[in-house]
């Protein structure tokens, strides 16, 4: 499975998986359908699937069009979602499998952003790597911000994400990295794991190049949206509550 990274809207990434042994394709929140369709053309590849992490319309836009065009294509979302998602069929919980290319992919229910955001994970297997996709949930450097839910259910659905192993690829929705850090290099100021992914980013971005998918690893050590629990954090904000500073963190991220 190889997976191609489409640039949409103002910050959008479209994910595109391709088995290159079926030439069947699969995307993951088609933001816009031409984008889409104009890679499917490129590699001749034929689109089977279309996995939404939740309703928004920067994430399921392209859904009517796509679904027009190739008929034969099966719409997953959360079971929560239901109603919210153009065309939806099947309908995803906590621990429901998918299966695209040689590869079978685990569903986690992780809300906070919206009541209904799901994540798909493909587990590192035969020498390939581990792949999150997680839309608005966990961002490199950040979090989504709390539309629907509360800070613990967002404490909750990350700290599912978080306990995956290090080297899993974190494809997250948009390309918030540089804004991401600027913020917690604010709240997590001696920590050098971030200090240096921050020079890392503002280099990439200044080439116009995505910082996206990052590694679980690097978020573990420098996303102050996994690090609640870390007395720098705590201190910064003044608690010893892991949610309490979670929340907090939210909150001036917010007005960032
Ligand atoms: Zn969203
Ligand atoms: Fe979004």
């Amino acid at each position: 499975m190889e997976i191609l990274r489409i640039p949409v809207l103002t910050d959008n990434y479209i994910f595109l998986l391709h088995d290159i042994f079926s030439n069947t394709a699969a995307v993951v929140d088609p933001a816009e359908a031409e984008p889409v369709i104009k890679k499917l053309h490129e590699l001749e590849a034929e689109l089977v699937a279309i996995f939404n992490t939740h309703h928004h319309n920067d994430h399921v836009g392209g859904n009517k069009q796509l679904i027009q065009q190739y008929p034969q294509v099966t719409v997953y979302g959360g079971v929560e979602d239901k109603g919210r998602i153009p065309g939806q069929q099947v309908f995803l919980e906590e621990g429901s499998r998918i299966n695209f290319a040689n590869r079978t992919g685990e569903v986690f229910f992780i809300p906070g952003h919206t009541r209904a955001h799901i994540a798909y994970y493909f587990p590192s297997q035969s020498g390939e790597t581990g792949e999150l996709f997680c839309g608005d949930t966990l961002f490199a450097g950040g979090c989504g911000r709390l539309f629907e839910g509360t800070p613990i259910q967002m404490v909750d659905s990350l700290s599912k994400l978080s306990s995956l192993p290090d080297n899993t690829r974190v494809w997250c929705a948009h390309e918030y990295t540089l804004k991401n850090l600027q913020f917690a290099v604010t709240v997590d100021a001696d920590n050098l794991d971030l200090q240096q992914r921050y020079d890392e980013v503002k280099a990439h971005r200044s080439r116009g190049e995505a910082t996206v998918p990052s590694l679980l690893g690097v978020e573990k050590r420098t996303n102050p949206f996994l690090r609640y629990s870390q007395p720098a954090l705590q201190l910064a904000v003044n608690s010893n509550d892991p949610v309490q500073t979670f929340a907090r963190l939210r909150g001036m991220k917010d007005k960032f």
